[in-house]
């Protein structure tokens, strides 16, 4: 494809995805497609004759847009907010035409000084002190594993460059609650410390938050027994119920004993641009690493999570490769991205949040993010108000967890009424919600904050969720 063949049907498909974005909420929710199905309506070999963009762009809307959650759609409600913001998506498309490459400050240097300025630009927005220096990963899996390595590092006085691991005399032992985030028991164990020493702290039944007296308890007992506690992973927003695990007294304990913190605040950190939100994450300043996705609430189009340490040498020392070929004359006076975290290559993704903050600007992202909290408590309030409705967990930020019981209707019987309703709408196309467990009890996760979802939108949720709930029990 030439340039100028570029050109056509860039602007083609500009058009079509503005048309698209524009046309959003007449399209279903959830994909309304058996397994297998899009796999099956596209050939099993890859086709030998080009095709015309145009062709191209007929097979995206038949054949691969019906396979699509609508998570932009003002109706979804599930997981959490995957805001894609056009400014950011621009971003994206502007990193994808200049096709850098990022392996060293040498391959590209703007790609790294931008990435530089933007992190430090959050940085300031979340009210986090000059302490912290900050890159962006892929994802918040990723910064976890790699806060836990660095904390598996500190703990065994590098190991690595040892025995490793299997040499350490003492089993390292990680903390965090129930509550936390799959990739967080995942970074534990691929990061070698085995399921034998993750603990789970006992959390409040309530606002299922770590309770920090627990862990106390615990770090000393682990102590007593000859283990190495190595790393406490708090969270901020959980992804069960969105909980907030005590940080400051978290950090005190992981001060007192040299323990690795890490603060998972990967869906809630966005609220952190609201001075208002900020005594969710008290104490921060004490963690060691934080990571948090722009990609999630804030709305700069995913992949883009950023993650944040105190001890920059500390990181660089463990991630730090150094072949020759990536070598130059500047390497004592530059950033070298590479020795931040796991990948080589990096894609320029600074860009997209240079857009997004250029050109949407924090003040229009912050009034949004405000107008998601009123949603919220809005709707919670409704339901809490509503006969035989229930809100079971606090809405601290943007997750309202809810259930339906109606009189006499306990048990498992609870658990098919809930998921029956659930479902019906989740089928139905007009919203999408995530049923979860809590307390081995089915019930409904209703996470607000995608960026058309008005007021509007919020109050014809409550209006179907009553109507299939309620309608076969009255
Ligand atoms: C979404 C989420 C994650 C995982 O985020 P990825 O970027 O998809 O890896 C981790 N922790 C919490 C609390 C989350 O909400």
């Amino acid at each position: 494809m030439t340039p100028e063949e570029f050109r056509q049907a860039g602007h083609e498909l500009i058009d079509w995805i503005a048309d698209y974005r524009s046309n959003l909420e007449q399209r279903p929710v959830r994909a309304q497609v058996a397994p297998a199905q899009i796999k099956n309506s596209l050939p099993s070999e890859a086709p030998t004759s080009p095709r015309s963009a145009q062709q191209m762009l007929y097979d995206l809307e038949d054949k691969i847009v019906p396979g699509i959650t609508q998570v932009q759609h003002p109706m979804h409600f599930g997981w959490f907010p995957s805001n894609a913001s056009l400014a950011s998506t621009l971003g994206d498309i502007a990193s994808s035409g200049l096709g850098t490459l990022g392996i060293s400050w040498e391959s590209c240097p703007a790609l790294t000084e931008v990435e530089e300025v933007v992190c430090d630009w959050l940085r300031q927005l979340t009210g986090l002190s000059e302490n912290w220096e900050g890159c962006i990963q892929d994802t918040a899996s990723t910064s976890c594993l790699t806060a836990l390595l660095l904390a598996r590092e500190r703990a065994s006085e590098f190991s690595q460059n040892k025995g490793g691991l299997q040499s350490h005399p003492h089993a390292m032992v990680i903390y965090t609650t129930a509550e936390a985030h799959s990739s967080v028991i995942k970074s534990a164990l691929l990061a070698g410390f085995g399921k034998d020493n993750l603990r789970l702290i006992e959390m409040d039944p309530l606002s299922r938050a770590m309770r920090a007296q627990n862990l106390k308890e615990q770090v000393a007992n682990d102590i007593r027994a000859g283990l190495k506690p190595a790393a406490v992973v708090a969270s901020v927003g959980s992804t069960g119920v969105t909980a907030f695990d005590p940080v400051a007294e978290i950090a005190e304990i992981a001060t007192r004993h040299g323990i690795w913190l890490h603060v998972d605040a990967a869906m809630a950190g966005s609220a952190m641009l609201l001075p208002e939100c900020r005594h969710l994450w008290e104490g921060v300043e004490a963690a060691d690493s934080i990571s948090w996705n722009p990609h999630k609430w804030m709305g700069t189009i995913l992949d883009c999570s950023l993650f944040y340490v105190r001890d920059v040498q500390h990181l660089v020392r463990v991630m730090s490769t150094n072949p020759s070929y990536l070598r130059s004359t500047v390497d004592a006076e530059v950033r070298q991205y590479r020795d931040w975290g796991i990948p080589l290559g990096r894609r320029f993704r600074a860009l997209k949040l240079w857009y997004h903050l250029g050109i949407d600007g924090i003040d229009s992202i912050r009034e949004r993010l405000r107008r998601d909290l009123d949603n919220s408590r809005w709707f919670a309030q409704q339901v809490e108000a509503a006969k035989d409705w229930r809100v079971l967990a606090p809405v601290d930020l943007q997750t309202v967890c809810i259930r339906h019981e109606p009189p006499g209707v306990t048990g498992e019987a609870l658990d098919q009424h809930t998921l029956a309703w659930v479902n019906a709408i989740n089928q139905s196309g007009e919203a999408f919600m995530s049923p979860s467990i809590l307390d081995g009890r089915w019930m409904l996760r209703v996470s607000i904050g995608v960026e058309a979802t008005t007021r509007a939108h919020i109050e014809r949720l409550w209006q179907l969720i009553r109507q299939r709930a309620q309608g076969p029990i009255s």
